[in-house]
């Protein structure tokens, strides 16, 4: 196999954390990140209180500062794309609070400058700059708005199309499509998104070389919803139904992954959408990498200590 890099990918579940840096309006806030070591631990932070609630130490694959370039993370996330193309499955999840960086990292600001390119375009980039012909690359866009009818594998999910692909720009136009999508009445992107799972699916089909057999890979990536508790005081009726939704299908993903990091004999797939459409790629010989986003002001620290509780538990 010519792109067997997974050697160096010790077990088939890592989790990496990226903390985002303060927003220029922000840029005199305290951050709750109180260091960040070299071997993937973290201590984070609380100055408002005191003993052992105050500070806690977590470890992960790896912890990225807020100095941290789009490329690096690519540079780090690059071994389990090209894994891809010798027939694994691959699965890449953003986690974290709304506003905390998760498309940031799977989509980048903008499209207009590759230099903040996200880790989808990187990646897509990737595998038509390496299959060149050898390979047929197609690609599935679509949205889990976590209750809704149409099919897919069987299983209910709107607006799924699927396009073959053969450069980056294909990409791009499709991503545009796709966003115009996402803006539904009156409210914004970010609120439509963090309401929703985005995945982008690239499903990749090459010949082995030496054996001349039939090759097929998939590579799911998929920017979470905002995993933010929501205060049932303030949330009533639809809100609050579809909050409880989303914090159901989390947290079913986090007993799927961690049943997984276990080895547990039984990994309960069936209890959301999310995991019975990614069932195939989740477990066996497929391979999973969370990134986790934290955002590091003061007033976000019981979400954080919740993101990384959830990091932890899958890791
Ligand atoms: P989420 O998708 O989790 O809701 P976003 O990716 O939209 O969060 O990020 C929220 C805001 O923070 C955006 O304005 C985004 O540009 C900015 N941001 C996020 N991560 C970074 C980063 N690593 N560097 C600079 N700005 C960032
Ligand atoms: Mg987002």
């Amino acid at each position: 196999l010519l792109y067997n890099q997974v050697q160096d990918l010790k077990g088939a579940i890592r989790v990496y954390c990226r903390v985002r840096p303060f927003l220029p309006r922000q840029s005199n806030g305290q951050s709750t990140i109180d260091y960040i070591g070299e071997n993937g631990d973290m201590m984070i932070i609380n100055p408002l209180k005191h003993g052992k609630d105050a500070r806690r130490v977590f470890s992960f694959n790896k912890v990225f500062k807020t100095t941290v370039t789009q490329e690096q993370i690519y540079a780090d996330t690059q071994p389990l794309i090209r894994s891809v193309l010798d027939g694994y499955n691959v699965c890449i999840f953003a986690y974290g609070q709304t506003g905390s960086g998760k498309t940031y990292t799977m989509s980048g600001p903008d499209l207009t400058t590759e230099e903040t390119w996200g880790v989808n375009y990187r990646a897509l980039g990737d595998l038509f700059y390496i299959s060149k012909e050898s390979y047929f690359i197609t690609l599935t866009r679509y949205t889990l708005d976590i209750r809704s009818n149409s099919q897919m594998n069987g299983i209910n999910v709107p607006d799924a199309f699927l396009v073959p692909v053969t450069c980056t720009q294909d990409v791009l136009d499709l991503m545009r499509i796709g966003k115009k999508n996402r803006v539904v009445g009156a409210t914004t992107l970010n609120e439509r998104s963090s309401r929703s799972h985005s995945v982008l699916t690239v499903h990749v089909r090459g010949r082995e070389l030496v054996s001349n057999s039939i090759l097929r890979g998939c590579l799911h990536l998929v920017d979470l919803a905002g995993s933010e508790r929501v205060d049932k005081s303030e949330a009533v009726g639809e809100r609050l139904k579809e909050a409880q939704h989303i914090n159901r299908s989390l947290s079913a993903l986090g007993d799927v992954i961690s049943a997984l990091a276990q080895k547990s004999p039984h990994i309960p797939y069936r209890n959301s959408k999310l995991t019975q459409v990614l069932q195939d790629s989740l477990g066996g010989h497929a391979k999973t990498l969370m990134f986790v986003h934290i955002n590091p002001e003061l007033n976000a620290f019981g979400e954080t200590i919740s993101t990384l509780k959830f990091a932890e538990r899958v890791s």
